[in-house]
């Protein structure tokens, strides 16, 4: 199967909103009058961003869900993306669930597949979304409505979508740290493979989130994007978040036995700084409350109030008895591709 073979059988599809698809040197999208573009590109290398081995439809799934998370965290509705595949072989018992998995999520979304390359190479997956956002919304200073991660204010509630932690605990148990009993490692293993982007969310917090950014590399991490944005700093209630660990909470034995069976430090770093939660972390004024809580209905996602951003530019974490504890304590990094020394 040559290259074109392969990008007619597998990646060209119907395209009805773009101006045009596949095919051409370029695609083609009209821009709605009052709307702008919001744009990302997120790229998965095997063997860094996910086991080679890994089942292909999920793979197809999960690097579109996580540029589909970037469009999410800005408020944007997707509308297109564009593929770029360096691939080892023409596999077909590869492409076809790889494929699958990917124009699966696409269509749930109605964001089309309008190009991209295709060449051989170590497999490398890289894709760029397109979604669009109104270009003046609540907020009158800003010339768009998208959800910035400058945005948030002294006093904000601090919220987190869905659950924290279990695709990071499902890393660790693959890659031999402990076992989960099956049941668990299954629903932290679907986490891992198969993020859920939370985009009806973020378009329904436009006007109501004063920032927002998605959860890819670690809750504290990426709050820490937030904090530096807004030149602010934040308390987290570790009691109302550690309860996010779906595996922990589910665990039948109950939290204290997981807590002695897979260590209490485990499940802190996970819920804090695990990665690969594709949740959005996002901050509205306590005036708004009702407005999250009705955003979060509206968008069949729930959301929980974890802290309150503040002036004072740390970020603070508060025990059950409400005492601060410094993240450096906890010894938490959250992911970052340079941080170990040498590594590409
Ligand atoms: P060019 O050489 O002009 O960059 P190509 O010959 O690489 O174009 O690609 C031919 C067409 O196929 C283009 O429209 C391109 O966008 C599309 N395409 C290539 N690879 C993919 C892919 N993996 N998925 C979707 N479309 C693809
Ligand atoms: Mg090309």
């Amino acid at each position: 199967m040559g290259e074109f073979d392969l990008i007619r059988r597998f990646f060209t599809r119907p395209t009805p909103r773009a101006v045009l698809g596949v095919g051409d040197d370029c695609a083609l999208l009209q821009s709605a009058p009052g709307m702008q573009m919001a744009i990302s590109t997120d790229m998965l290398v095997a063997g860094r961003h996910f086991f080679a081995d890994t089942d292909p439809q999920h793979l197809g799934h999960k690097c579109l869900a996580v540029n589909l998370s970037d469009l999410a965290a800005c408020g944007a509705r997707p509308l297109a993306f564009t593929l770029a595949l360096a691939l080892p072989q023409a596999d077909e018992a590869w492409l076809a669930p790889f494929a699958k998995g990917l124009l699966q999520l696409a269509d749930a979304h109605g964001c089309e597949l309008i190009g991209g390359d295709t060449t051989r190479g170590p497999l490398n997956i890289c894709i760029t979304v397109f979604g669009e956002v109104p270009a003046v919304g609540a907020a009158p200073l800003l010339p768009t409505s998208a959800l910035l991660r400058s945005g948030a204010q002294a006093g904000d509630d601090i919220y987190v979508s869905g659950t924290l932690g279990d695709a990071a605990l499902a890393l660790r148990a693959l890659q031999g740290a402990f076992t989960l009993p099956a049941n668990l490692m299954g629903a932290a293993r679907n986490r891992l493979e198969q993020p859920t982007p939370r985009v009806a969310l973020g378009q329904a917090l436009r006007g109501v989130a004063t920032a927002c950014a998605d959860v890819s590399d670690g809750l504290l991490g990426d709050l820490g994007h937030i904090l530096e944005r807004s030149g602010l700093g934040a308390q987290i209630d570790i009691e109302r978040t550690l309860p996010l660990l779906a595996a922990r909470t589910n665990f039948a034995g109950g939290t204290a036995q997981f807590d002695a069976q897979f260590g209490h430090d485990t499940a802190l770093q996970c819920v804090l700084a695990g990665g690969d939660d594709y949740e959005l972390v996002f901050c509205a004024p306590p005036t708004q409350r009702d407005a999250v809580a009705q955003a979060a209905l509206q968008s069949a996602t729930p959301v929980t109030r974890i802290g309150t951003m503040r002036a004072e530019q740390t970020l603070q974490l508060l025990d059950g008895q409400g005492r601060a504890i410094s993240p450096a304590s906890l010894q938490l990094a959250s992911f970052d591709h340079f941080a170990a020394a040498g590594s590409p």
